[in-house]
This record gives C-alpha cells, sequence and structure tokens, in this order.
C-alpha cells in the first residue's frame, strides 16, 4: 500500500540557509506519526511543504499519491490542516468562519461537517458566537482545529496543536487524535513536547537542524527515559547523603546545596527511577519535583552535540555512523 506521505530527499533552502537536508520521512496510512525537535528543527518547513505553502528546493514529496504542488482543491479538500501561526482575524463569528468551511472543505455534507464542528466545539469549549478576532490565543486555536478536524479528512497534518491550549484541552486534544486514527484516518503532528507525541505516536522522527536524527516508535528512541529531577532532604550528615546519591544508576548532571540540615539535590535521572526514589527514601523528604526534560536537552543527551549540529547521530536506538537520511529510509523499508 501507497504511504500516505512520503518524502523523499528534501531539502529546502531559505537563500544560503538550509533548512531541511534531504529528509526522508514516510508515514503509513491509518498511523499517528509525531515530528518533534527543538526549535528551528525544520518541523514547520516539512508540513508546509506538505500542503504547498512552500515549495522544496529539491527532492521530493507526495502526499496521498499526488504531489501536492498539482494537487490543487482536489487533494486539499481530503486534508485538515493547522498552521503553526494560526491567524483568524475575521470579523466574522466562529459558527460563519465554520460554516464556510464546512462549504468548501471535504467530501461529508456541511451540514454534517458543521454538526460534528459544534459537537467539537462543545469538548474543547468554545463560544462560536462571538467574533473569532475577539477570541484568546487559545480559543483561536480551538477553532483551528475544530476547522482541520470537523470535516472528517483522509488525512490531518498538526503543526504544534497544542499551543496556547490548557491541559484539559490538551488531553481532549489528545483524545481526538485518538478518535481519528480509530476511524482510520492518518495523522501527523509536530511538537516539541514529547509527552503529547509520547501518547499518542506509533512512530515519531526526531528532527535536528533539518535532519533526522533518529526515527522509529517512541519507546526505542528512549526519549522519554530522561527526567529532570529536584529533591529538599533533611539530613545532618550531607556528605554521605551525597554519597548515597553518587552511587544511583543514571543520576547524573548532579548539583548539590546544603543549608542548616536541609540539602537541595538536582540532576538528571536516565533510565530507571526507582534507585533514585529507594535512596531518597532513607531520608525525610521535603519536597520533590520530577519533570520531563526540554526536547533540546533529550535529543543532545541521547544523540549528541554534533548529532543536533551535524547529524552525524550515535545512539543506543541508532547506533551506526550511517546518515541519518540513509538511516531513516533504511528503517523504513524494514517496516514494509
Ligand atoms: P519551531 O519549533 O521554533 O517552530 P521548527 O522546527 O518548526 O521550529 P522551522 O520554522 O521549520 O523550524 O525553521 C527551520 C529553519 O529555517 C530555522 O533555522 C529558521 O530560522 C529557518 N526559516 C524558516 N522559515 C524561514 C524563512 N521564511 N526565511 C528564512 N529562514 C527561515
Amino acid at each position: 500500500m501507497t504511504d500516505t506521505i512520503e518524502i523523499d530527499r528534501l531539502q529546502k533552502r531559505y537563500g544560503s540557509r538550509i533548512a531541511l537536508h534531504e529528509l526522508d520521512l514516510h508515514v503509513r496510512p491509518g498511523t499517528v506519526f509525531g515530528l518533534i525537535g527543538p526549535n528551528g528543527a525544520g518541523k514547520t518547513t516539512t508540513l508546509r511543504t506538505l500542503v504547498d505553502v512552500i515549495r522544496p528546493s529539491s527532492g521530493s514529496v507526495r502526499v496521498l499519491g499526488e504531489d501536492p504542488r498539482h494537487g490543487g482543491v482536489a487533494l486539499r479538500r481530503r486534508i485538515g490542516y493547522v498552521p503553526g501561526e494560526l491567524h483568524l482575524e475575521g470579523r466574522s463569528s466562529g459558527h460563519r468562519m465554520l460554516s464556510f468551511y464546512a462549504q468548501v472543505s471535504g467530501s461529508r455534507d456541511a451540514t454534517a461537517t458543521l454538526r460534528t464542528g459544534r459537537e467539537l466545539a462543545d469538548r474543547l469549549g468554545v463560544d462560536l458566537s462571538r467574533p473569532v478576532r475577539t477570541l484568546s490565543k487559545g480559543n483561536k486555536q480551538k477553532v483551528g482545529l475544530i476547522q482541520a478536524f470537523m470535516h472528517r479528512p483522509e488525512l490531518l497534518i498538526l503543526d504544534e496543536p497544542t499551543s496556547g491550549l490548557d491541559p484539559l484541552v490538551q488531553r481532549e486534544f489528545l483524545q481526538m487524535v485518538r478518535e481519528a486514527k480509530s476511524a482510520g484516518q492518518t495523522v501527523l503532528l509536530s511538537s516539541h513536547v514529547l509527552s503529547e507525541i509520547q501518547q499518542t505516536a506509533d512512530e515519531v522522527a526526531v528532527l535536528a537542524n533539518g535532519r533526522v536524527v533518529a526515527d522509529g516508535d517512541v519507546a526505542s528512541l528512549r526519549l522519554g527515559s530522561i527526567r529532570r529531577v529536584r529533591a529538599e532532604i533533611s539530613t545532618t550528615d550531607a556528605a554521605a547523603a551525597r554519597a548515597d546519591f553518587d552511587r544511583v544508576p543514571g543520576l547524573g548532571g548532579v548539583e548539590v546545596h546544603d543549608s542548616d540540615g536541609i540539602l537541595s539535590i538536582s540532576g538528571t535521572v536516565d533510565g530507571a527511577i526507582d534507585p533514585f526514589i529507594k535512596v531518597l527514601a532513607r531520608f525525610e523528604v521535603r519536597d520533590l519535583t520530577v519533570e520531563e526534560p526540554d526536547l533540546e536537552e533529550s535529543v543532545l543527551r541521547l544523540y549528541g552535540a554534533s548529532a543536533a549540529n551535524a547529524g552525524a547521530a550515535t545512539s543506543e536506538a541508532a547506533p551506526t555512523n550511517e546518515p541519518p537520511t540513509r538511516r531513516a529510509r533504511r528503517g523504513r523499508e524494514g517496516r514494509r
């Protein structure tokens, strides 16, 4: 079966700046594919070429079996797209705007599309009677999501779709993605938040500086295995406590601060968190935070600064020195 998205050796230059270096990405039908990477990695550039907002400098892109450049209206009707920078400035109400989109999008009956749009507005909690330009950033984003989902397109291309949404609405959005997948739709979403990719994506590609530095399923990439930890414990023997923590496997970048019997300890745990918790439990714990590190930190830690800078990945997930583009292609062939 043809892949829903086929990107081969895609290169994009902005003047002398190369935003994408011979990128290879394939998305299989009916899957959720996550594109993650730090700011400036090339996510938006990649997604824009899929909807012909920008054109490749070289390489080839096919979406639902067609070249986006020549697919025209017929191809666009099969796609739902949320751009990275959503501008909704019109005087018309959300309802009126969605009515218009319902007329022009997709092959479904416009009334059924609009009914779905209203249901999604209820779920996401947005008032469609207000002029869209008066809506807050988060509420505009909700209207953007609704117009992309309501005609139930074969393919959803979502660029940082949860930007500006509060956590409850983000959860509802993730549910919408799961429902789309159950209905057989294909979803490509970009994010720099690892957790939302982890919760939805079947496969993921990590982009850094316009190159795929790793791809595969989320677990194999081990990006989620790193956590940033911070704890405060009471102890009368800071040196002994420090020595205990030094023996915790996977705990790195440790910083310790001792103040009047309160020891503040911070660092990153790579792998199982249990050994750290077990050592912590020997003390009176006054505070504890366990956080997802930012994606840049994860990418750099796992794939190395050189990978992020030059694309020469050296990870456990992909322990080879072959160029990432080749690895991406090999992985894709392996899945076929
Ligand atoms: P973010 O998470 O910050 O949105 P991104 O991964 O989506 O980042 P892109 O917006 O695709 O990254 O940008 C990739 C690179 O291309 C960056 O170095 C950016 O500065 C550059 N770039 C993007 N658009 C343009 C443009 N119109 N002109 C010049 N350079 C651009």
